[in-house]
């Protein structure tokens, strides 16, 4: 099958990570006889310099012609950046918000996956530890309290604020069908997290949720309060598989997820619309701290590529393989500085994406 990506390396560590992305994807479908054709799309503030705005409106039309889109990171130093004293929307992650809305990207999936070798990174004891924690968690990107009405009034000389939480059974249902699908390629388990104890809003979730279930009897569903399920993932991760919850809940969730596996550099996630097509990058930012240093770790976005074969290219098989590469170079005691422990080899951005790619072969 031949395949087409929009490839967005963006700025700082970008283009360096992209660029072992790319060269894991290649190795994949040398082994398994899958063409990836990419064409370059400018976003951030690389889209700045060349063109003044963060993304033109031809760089998101090349997007929504892809069969998926890969992204680096955006954004300079914060504080210090040419492109930091301009208007908002002239910002680099203006960028980033403008793609997700102009390709209907309404599912964030963020995994959170402890690695044997990188159990010293986790900030939590070993006895909650345990086995390791492995789960995912579906985020709804485009509802709720950040997208609804917002107002700043005063009343009787005292300033009032308000801000509106609104979801429909639509917003609900679509995101929750596609938790209930990554469920069933999972452990088929769904974890629906609200404050229906609260709100309108988390009621209605909770009876939506409930509703496309039953469409997927062998997943079991349960459902938690927001301030359980923080609770919870510091206390016992190993329970999740995946967690579905609403944009803001999803938000603190997903970054509290991240630090327990503590390591940035690790991190892949994708937004997802209705169908298959999807956006795929790391998790962290674009670093430029140590840009061009051949020294920042890929491995965030090559399991981002990963996740693109199998949820927009149902590549399963394949995806396995680079994430199975990736478990075995750690294993095989390799580290890029953010991870590097005593006694581990020190190995930079290129050699870690060769490292990985000679461990793609066909079954194994
Ligand atoms: P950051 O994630 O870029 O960096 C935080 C720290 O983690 C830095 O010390 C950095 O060196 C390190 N780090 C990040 N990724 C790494 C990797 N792959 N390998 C090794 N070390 C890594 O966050 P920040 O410094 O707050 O932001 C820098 C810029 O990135 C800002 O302009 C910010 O707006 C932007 N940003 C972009 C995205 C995105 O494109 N999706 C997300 C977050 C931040």
């Amino acid at each position: 099958m031949e395949y087409k990506i929009a490839v967005i390396s963006g700025d700082g560590i970008g283009p360096e990570i992209v660029g072992e992305a790319k060269r894991v994807l290649d190795r994949v479908g040398s082994v398994y006889g899958h063409t990836f054709r990419y064409e370059e799309v400018l976003m951030g503030g690389i889209s700045i310099d060349t063109y003044g705005v963060p993304l033109t409106d031809e760089a998101l039309e090349t997007a929504r012609r892809s069969d998926s889109v890969l992204l680096g990171a955006v954004g300079g130093n914060v504080g210090n950046s040419r492109w930091y004293d301009v208007a908002p929307n002239l910002r680099p992650e203006a960028g980033l918000l403008a793609i997700r809305k102009g390709l209907g990207l309404f599912a964030n999936i963020r995994p959170a996956y402890l690695y044997d070798g990188l159990s010293q990174a986790c900030p939590l004891k070993k006895e909650i530890i345990g086995e390791g924690f492995d789960m995912v968690i579906v985020r709804e990107l485009t509802g709720g309290l950040y997208f609804g009405e917002r107002r700043t009034e005063e009343i009787n000389g005292v300033l009032q604020a308000t801000d509106t939480l609104v979801y429909s059974e639509t917003e609900i249902r679509r995101v929750a069908v596609k938790a209930f699908e990554i469920a069933m390629k999972r452990k088929k388990k769904v974890t629906s997290v609200d404050k229906a104890n609260v709100l309108d809003s988390s009621r209605l979730w909770r009876k939506v949720v409930a509703e496309v279930a039953k469409d997927y009897p062998e997943v079991s569903l349960e459902n938690m309060l927001v301030d359980n399920c923080a609770m919870q993932l510091v206390m016992n991760p190993g329970q999740f598989d995946v967690i579905l919850t609403e944009n803001m809940f999803g938000d603190i969730l997903s970054d509290e997820a991240s630090m327990i596996t503590g390591s940035i550099g690790m991190l892949s996630s994708a937004s997802l619309n209705e169908g298959k097509f999807g956006l795929y990058e790391p998790s962290h930012g674009s670093a430029p701290d140590i840009a061009g240093k051949d020294i920042a770790n890929p491995i965030a976005t090559i399991l981002s590529a990963a996740m693109m074969l199998r949820f927009s290219f149902d590549l399963d098989k394949e995806a396995e393989e680079v994430e199975n590469a990736v478990c075995t170079v750690l294993a095989d005691q390799y580290r890029t500085a953010d991870i590097m422990a005593k006694g581990m080899t020190c190995v930079g951005t290129k050699e870690m994406g060769r490292l990985i790619c000679e461990r793609i072969r066909r079954n194994g």
